[in-house]
């Protein structure tokens, strides 16, 4: 269950959303674009707006209409965006079809190429009637990103968009997705288990443990001066030689996070945290704002305090 999760994505500006796997990233995303299955699974606190508009109401026609043109989702997995059975031209126009009703056939051909053309596809007029499977993992991911961006979104999420891929094409996808975002001026949502691959993306990070927020602050500040234990665990496990390598996993701590059927009523952390007292058993923290973020911990001051004045334990 994904709880009083709420944030904001100017124009133009990367966030970047971290955490562990299955610590509720995805579904805050989905959450945004209401593809929730529901009942099992809902949002239960928090907001998520979007210039300025609400938009986890329940209006399903306001929805449906931000969805793809306002709001376009990316996937680990191309697959479950594209159709194997249908040419690639075809998809991308359909995408055309459904927002712009008023394209005709041949402007959506011109348009698709066009796309198939920013998205990096070499001689795109010889490939738009190839069909997915024709194409390498690397180019199948740059398809996808041709249809999320046919709808011309004002916020692209992207939930673990390069997991699946090799260093380079990696490096690839992600220097395109900047020069698409920097190009259009749109909001991202960099949604990744890799806190390497967020300082090169992102402006601004949010970190997730077990459903919340635990932490945000600026890409400088998280690195410089991680405040939430979690975070600062995060931090560590990145020896600065491989600070920047990709798939460096968040994993690397010791301990779970706990169960969807056995969470705590304290901090959902307090189990893995060496500076959990009792407190931090009965009572959950709350998402506080300070000078450079919002961090949610019982004893982040104290914390702080401690290691600056280098007395602490090392976290
Ligand atoms: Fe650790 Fe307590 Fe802070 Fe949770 S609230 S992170 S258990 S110190
Ligand atoms: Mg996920």
């Amino acid at each position: 269950m994904v709880s009083d999760v709420s944030f904001t994505i100017a124009a133009g500006q990367t966030l970047g959303l971290v955490g562990e796997s299955g610590c509720g990233k995805s579904l805050t995303a989905m959450a945004i674009v209401d593809l929730l299955p529901k009942p099992q699974v809902y949002q239960s606190g928090g907001e998520i707006s979007f210039n300025g508009q609400r938009i986890d109401s329940n209006d399903p026609k306001a929805l449906k209409a931000l969805r793809g043109k306002k709001v376009a989702v990316i996937f680990q997995d191309p697959m479950t965006a594209l159709n194997p059975v249908q040419r690639t031209g075809q998809q991308i126009e359909e995408v055309l079809k459904l927002h712009f009703p008023k394209m005709d056939k041949s402007q959506r051909r011109q348009r698709s190429i066009q796309l198939l053309n920013d998205v990096g596809i070499p001689s795109p007029e010889n490939r738009i009637d190839a069909y997915p499977h024709q194409f390498s993992g690397g180019m199948r991911q740059r398809l996808m990103i041709a249809m999320a961006l046919a709808g011309e979104p004002d916020l692209l999420i992207a939930d673990e968009p390069t997991t699946a891929l090799d260093v380079t094409i990696q490096a690839q996808i992600v220097a395109l997705l900047k020069k698409l975002q920097q190009e259009r001026n749109m909001a991202m949502l960099f949604i990744t288990h890799d806190l390497a691959l967020v300082s090169q993306v992102s402006d601004h990070v949010v970190v997730m443990y077990a459903g919340k927020i635990v932490e945000q602050q600026d890409v400088p500040h998280i690195f410089s001066q991680p405040r939430h234990p979690y975070t600062k665990g995060l931090i560590a496990a990145l020896p600065a030689a491989v600070a920047r390598a990709p798939k460096t996993k968040l994993d690397a701590m010791p301990g779970q996070v706990p169960s969807i059927d056995a969470m705590p009523t304290g901090c959902r952390f307090a189990n893995r945290c060496e500076y959990a007292n009792e407190r931090c058993e009965q009572e959950a923290p709350e998402l506080t704002a300070h000078e450079t973020g919002e961090i949610s911990c019982h004893h982040w001051q104290t914390i702080n305090e401690a290691s600056t004045s280098g007395v602490s334990k090392n976290v």
